[in-house]
């Protein structure tokens, strides 16, 4: 799978904060939530060229990153926004135009969780919510390559190296 986890206890389990899963999300299901939301914006279209992105492996293989994601919510401060201005992250297509991959669409009580979690692994991990929101992104493309099988399209192998400490 190109990952290396060690899991002392649990193979789910990433965040020493969220062990128990009581309602809490574990980092991967974190990225599998936010998978399932970006998967129903497919197939999705360049405004430039009408380039039609199948589905998010057609995407990934044919846009690149843009900086890192932004959660203009959790820049505001406002960690369970009841009206989101929203998370995006951009892309370039192949004809040099932007995309945007956001949150548009995801139902409040789903970002209102994901936005707890990635505001305690930020304080835990001491990144931004941007640098989480990176690794977010990687681990979405892990799963949705890998859900297809399309091994050679894979993140190298180390390149995702994880560490599960339990706490109990
Ligand atoms: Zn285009």
């Amino acid at each position: 799978m190109g990952s290396v986890r060690v899991t002392p206890r649990h193979d789910w389990c990433f965040s020493q904060t969220s062990c128990d899963r009581r309602g809490l999300v574990v980092f991967d299901e974190a990225a599998g939530l936010v998978r399932a939301h970006i998967e129903r914006k497919f197939p999705k279209a360049c405004g430039m060229c009408a380039r039609v992105f199948l589905d998010l492996p057609d995407y990934i293989r044919n846009t690149r990153h843009v900086g890192q994601p932004v959660s203009y919510d959790a820049a505001l401060g406002d960690w369970k926004p009841k009206e989101p201005v929203g998370t995006f992250a951009i892309a370039l297509c192949r004809c040099g135009s932007s995309v945007a991959i956001d949150s548009s669409g995801m139902p409040l009580l789903t970002l209102w969780r994901l936005m707890r979690f990635a505001r305690s692994e930020t304080r835990r991990r001491g990144v931004t919510v941007s640098e989480f929101l990176v690794d977010i992104r990687a681990e979405v493309e892990r799963q949705a390559l890998a859900v297809r099988g399309d091994a050679g399209e894979r993140a190298p192998a180390g390149e995702v190296v994880r560490v599960t400490i339990c706490p109990r």
